[in-house]
């Protein structure tokens, strides 16, 4: 793709824009040919370049039905690559290419309002609440409830097990999630600016991150599984949805990247998120053979913001472990 886009701007816009300038301010002469004759050239490359990455996409792309991947997956590849390029359009590009889903089940216990969802702050101002019928009690001696949001040590956890009050939306957000169902930059500040850190790094690496899916609320999370169970039915949209409230995209600490497909493993950029994101703070959260322990498949583009210290134990030179394990809980719903 570096190649493509090399080519592109060398022979695509630097050659067209010299002809131009040779023939206004040198030649003086034949202007509108030359112009003409940029603009072909220009519109020859762009489609060379369209059409290149089209071709690599879909050489990529597994074929796996089951793959939920395929639901983010779209024609819009070059399009996504320019958005990440440019951090203000992402988020109005992505409201179609959301597509998750869950069954119009649980509405939830906790009815609390919101207020704090800082990690680390206002443990002391809370009270500690109940806990799901499925909670072991070994668990319960670390999870806390701060007004219905399940946390271990100012972290937040949601699975299958834990799950967040309906009405819970993430403050000290870069942009503000109000009442939006969907936003890629309504992220926790923390995790916004380590993606930004980990976005330029990969950038001078000639890796290209985007954010593909952000914050969701639970209102369109609802919508999302609901859609995957009438499409594949309620066993299989659980190995790779979640119900709404438990979905972490409702945290603001987590997202997905890029191309939301199997073959992200063997981009460049997918190799390179996987060894180098707990830099940041990151942590693969449904690494690969741990469905029985995350109760999801391997996405190896969705990343959640955990902090260094222990996104570095978790990544463990490489053989990640997950939430549950460090923390002995349990990701199974409870009906
Ligand atoms: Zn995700």
């Amino acid at each position: 793709m570096i190649v493509l886009n090399i080519i592109f701007y060398i022979f695509g816009i630097i050659i067209p824009s010299v002809i131009i300038l040779l023939s206004v301010f040198v030649y003086k002469k034949n202007i509108k040919r030359n112009t003409l004759i940029s603009v072909i050239i220009f519109l020859l490359f762009y489609i060379l370049k369209v059409g290149g990455y089209n071709l690599m996409f879909k050489n990529k792309v597994t074929k796996d039905n089951d793959n939920v991947a395929k639901e983010t997956i779209n024609t819009n590849t070059e399009e996504n690559n320019e958005e990440s390029i440019e951090e203000e359009n992402i988020e109005n590009s992505n409201e179609n290419d959301v597509k998750e889903n869950i069954e119009d089940n649980k509405s939830n216990n906790n009815t609390n309002n919101n207020s704090s969802n800082n990690n680390t702050s206002n443990k002391n101002n809370n009270e500690v609440t109940t806990k799901p019928n499925n909670v072991s009690n070994n668990e319960n001696s670390k999870v806390e409830y701060i007004d219905g949001v399940p946390y271990i040590d100012g972290l937040i956890i949601v699975n299958k097990t834990y799950e967040l009050p309906k009405d819970y939306v993430p403050k000290n957000t870069y942009k503000e999630a109000g009442s939006a169902e969907y936003c890629s930059t309504c992220l926790d500040i923390d995790t916004y600016e380590n993606f930004q850190m980990m976005k330029s790094d990969a950038l001078a690496l000639g890796l290209n991150l985007w954010i593909q899916s952000g914050y969701r609320s639970y209102t369109l999370q609802q919508k999302l599984y609901n859609n995957y169970v009438s499409r594949d039915g309620v066993e299989a949209a659980d190995r790779y949805s979640a119900r709404p409230g438990h979905s972490e995209h409702q945290t603001g600490f987590a997202f997905d990247l890029n191309t939301i497909t199997d073959s992200f493993q063997y981009t460049d950029e997918g190799k390179w998120v996987n060894e180098n994101a707990y830099k940041y703070g990151f942590i693969l959260r449904y690494p690969k053979e741990k469905e029985s322990i995350t109760g999801y498949k391997y996405e190896p583009w969705h990343l959640r913001y955990v902090g260094k210290d222990l996104a570095t134990i978790l990544y463990n030179n490489g053989n990640w472990i997950t939430l549950e394990e460090y923390y002995n809980l349990t990701s199974t719903y409870s009906n």
